[in-house]
């Protein structure tokens, strides 16, 4: 105790996710750290900046709860309100992707102090891959925030005592030529508090509390611009959160922007409307759909997209 130190350097300093254990605590937790990868999804949204903020903390979070799914499993956060924000939806595909959007009232959003996200539901699926059950857990949403919505999902859902810190924000570097660009970050720290897991690896402390209480106080004392500083490293920020205490890092978990949109998904979804209903859709010739997440622009023929679809008399 009282030896502040970490071990197993990281070779990678943005774009990951790293879980970590407190020694001596029976406390786990996971860092994520987002540079290009919350860039790349955000400034190609280009929404107002309250919205990419909500949605940049949406890619921490589902980074921070994905990055213990089973190979080829599935995380998906889904929020809807009627704030000015009324859908955020971000999912995270194991081993490290992550993709992230979301739809807003324009007027709302752009009123100055404006709260993002009113009320409404806070949804995590997650889908473990083929042959396993898919569970899905819901929660009312909270005024405070995404944070607050995943603290009442794990005290509902979960009931392992979690504390979790995320925040999205722009940063403004130098480039080469002497010329500013805004750049978006995201990042966060959750923790958690398992001894009530019990099994492998829990420690018999005198003091089981108060080691949790003083954990994720410690970790309350982590400033938003911490958690995007990309002055400051994942293993710094730990280190001065928990120094007194030892933490011992894992390796990290690469995370990249992706989708998985593909035009037989896209295709799929339009066979559901028919035949009158795409006739409406067709502009100079084509049927164009374009992926909510990536901004991809799929164009099909009115054939293409209406091979299986009924008349709307045949229904
Ligand atoms: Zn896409």
């Amino acid at each position: 105790m009282g030896v502040g130190r970490v071990s197993a350097p990281q070779k990678i300093t943005d774009d990951f996710v790293q879980t970590f254990q407190i020694e001596g605590m029976n406390v786990r937790g996971r860092i994520v750290r987002l540079g290009a990868v919350a860039d790349r999804v955000l400034q190609a949204h280009g929404y107002p900046d309250p919205v990419s903020a909500i949605t940049g903390e949406a890619l921490a979070i589902v980074a921070l709860l994905g990055a213990s799914l089973k190979f080829d499993g599935l995380l998906t956060l889904q929020v809807r309100s009627d704030g000015p924000v009324s859908m955020v939806v971000a999912d995270f595909a194991a081993p490290g992707t992550v993709r992230a959007c979301a739809t807003y009232d324009l007027h709302k959003a752009a009123k100055p102090g404006a709260a993002m996200l009113g009320e409404g539901s806070f949804a995590l699926t997650i889908d473990q891959g083929a042959d396993m059950d898919r569970y899905q857990g819901i929660v009312p949403l909270e005024a405070a925030g995404l944070t607050e919505s995943v603290l009442n999902y794990f005290t509902q859902s979960e009931q392992i005592p979690t504390a979790m810190r995320v925040a999205a924000a722009t940063v403004v570097t130098r480039d080469e030529q002497g010329r500013l660009t805004r750049h978006w970050r995201a990042g966060g720290i959750l923790v958690q508090n398992i001894a009530v897991l019990g099994g492998q690896g829990v420690q018999h402390l005198e003091n089981p509390d108060e080691a949790w209480t003083r954990a994720s106080i410690l970790l309350n004392t982590a400033e938003a611009h911490e958690l995007v500083d990309p002055q400051l490293t994942a293993e710094r920020l730990l280190y001065r959160l928990y120094h007194e205490d030892g933490v011992r890092v894992f390796p990290p978990l690469p995370v990249q922007f992706g989708c998985r949109c593909a035009p037989e998904r896209v295709l799929s979804v339009l066979q559901t409307y028919d035949r009158e209903e795409l006739s409406d859709l067709v502009v100079d010739g084509a049927i164009a759909a374009t992926c909510e997440f990536c901004s991809a622009t799929y164009r099909f023929t009115l054939d293409e997209a209406g091979a299986q679809a009924p008349s709307a008399d045949e229904r």
